[in-house]
This record gives structure tokens, C-alpha cells and sequence, in this order.
């Protein structure tokens, strides 16, 4: 047993099942005074939306927030990296794309909270999802290196190319104080696999979205575990798995 990277996407990977929750709360506490391991959340969310849900529901304490889909990085106290911020809007040309996204009636803008210094974020429905080729070209087109990232058959989400939650989770353990196989990631969802893509050792909660399972069949890995159990049971389930966890 040693000291653990947990990095964890909240909506429907750490947060879904209350009691779940609780359980891995009161583990994790008590791994984290006795090796001094680290918590990170990797959420779509941003900061404003982050905090709104800690209101709502009894999160631990992150030692790191990724936030915004990979676009922006906390410390505690809600002190923005701003290296990261920077590097993240490097030749970021939002009204290129802003005009370009005009083009396709089936992108509707998400609440204004949403929208980031570095991030555009769209509602796009199931059935509008095949434009994201065309919506490609056209950037690639007018020369704009972006990033599209599509997750639950409804939000996408424009960075800068490059920029997502494995590129911030790279950022993050860029000093190496945790080796490889004390990183764990957790998803569920089509913004999580750039995490996935970025470090061997996974768990996939059991009601993960199509988009993440076709690219984990796509991408085997043995190091991945595929939970049964949803939300933070599939994480505790994962967890044992890997024999992190015994309980
Ligand atoms: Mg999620």
C-alpha cells in the first residue's frame, strides 16, 4: 500500500449514488492522513458550477480542480494556475470559431457560466452529432487547431487543440512525485478519455456512456477496469480491483 493520484470526473462518476459517495468519502480521508495521497477532480464544470454542486453535495476537499473540461486549474483556495491558463489559450482564436459555429443551427450555446476565457461550450443533440465532421473541416479550413470534445449525446465543448483533461493531468505531474502506478483515473463519460488516453491504470464506472465503452474497446488496456457498479461503487470497485482498496 502506498500513497495514491486519485483523479476522479464527478457527474456520473464520483457523484450519482449518495451512499456510494459516503463510503469512498470516509475511505479516502482516512488513506489520505495515513499516506498523504492526493485528490483531483477532473470536471467538465466550471469553477462557478463546481462550487454550486459542493453546496449541494458532500465532496471532500480536491487538492487540485481541474475544471472546464481540462481549460482551467485550482489549487486550494481557488487559486487559478495561471501558467496553465496561458498555455491553454495560445493562439486560441475564439472568434474564428465563434463565426464558424454560426454556420450550424444544430450547435444552441450553453448558459453564459459556461462559457470560458478558453472554452465554448454547445448543446448538441444525439441526432445533430453528425455535423462534428463538417464542423472539423471547417475549422481545419480557416486554419484553427481545435479541440471537439462530444460527451453524453449532448455537450461539446471547443479548445484550443490539445487542451483537455489528460493534457492538464500531464501538467499536474509534470514533477513526479507520484510514479506511474500510483495514478488512478476514473470516467465516465466522452470528456474522460482524455485521461484514459493518458494513463494506464483506469476505472470505467459500470454506467459509462457509449462514447467512452466503444473507445475502451478500441483502445484495450489491461490496466483499465471495467466496473459492475455505478458512480463512486464502480470507483470502490475498481479500487479493490487493483488492491488499493480492502474492505
Ligand atoms: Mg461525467
Amino acid at each position: 500500500m502506498s500513497r495514491l493520484l486519485l483523479v476522479t470526473d464527478l457527474d456520473n462518476t464520483l457523484v450519482g449514488d449518495d451512499g456510494a459517495l459516503q463510503r469512498f468519502n470516509g475511505w479516502f480521508k482516512q488513506h489520505r492522513q495515513t499516506y498523504g495521497s492526493k485528490l483531483v477532480y477532473a470536471t467538465g464544470r466550471s469553477l462557478k458550477s463546481y462550487q454550486r454542486l459542493t453546496t449541494q453535495i458532500a465532496l471532500l476537499e480536491a487538492d487540485i480542480l481541474i475544471a472546464s473540461v481540462g481549460s482551467e486549474i485550482y489549487y486550494p483556495g481557488y487559486k487559478l494556475d495561471e501558467a496553465w491558463s496561458s498555455l491553454s489559450s495560445l493562439d486560441w482564436n475564439r472568434a474564428g470559431i465563434v463565426a464558424i459555429t454560426q454556420q450550424f443551427p444544430q450547435l444552441i450555446l450553453q448558459s453564459e457560466s459556461e462559457q470560458r476565457p478558453f472554452k465554448l461550450s454547445f448543446v448538441l443533440h444525439k441526432e445533430d452529432a453528425f455535423i462534428l465532421p463538417e464542423l472539423q473541416a471547417q475549422l481545419i479550413i480557416q486554419g484553427i487547431e481545435a479541440e471537439l470534445i462530444y460527451s453524453n449525446d449532448h455537450d461539446l465543448d471547443i479548445m484550443r487543440r490539445k487542451v483537455n483533461k489528460g493534457s492538464a493531468l500531464t501538467y499536474i505531474c509534470r514533477a513526479p512525485r507520484f510514479a506511474a502506478k500510483q495514478i488512478v483515473v476514473c470516467g465516465d463519460s466522452g470528456n474522460d478519455i482524455a485521461l484514459f488516453a493518458v494513463n494506464k491504470l483506469g476505472i470505467i464506472v459500470g454506467n459509462a456512456r457509449t462514447e467512452l465503452l466503444q473507445w475502451h474497446q478500441d483502445n484495450l488496456e489491461d490496466d483499465r477496469y471495467l466496473a459492475q457498479a455505478n458512480y463512486a461503487g464502480g470507483i470502490i470497485e475498481g479500487l479493490k480491483h487493483f488492491g488499493i482498496m480492502h474492505e
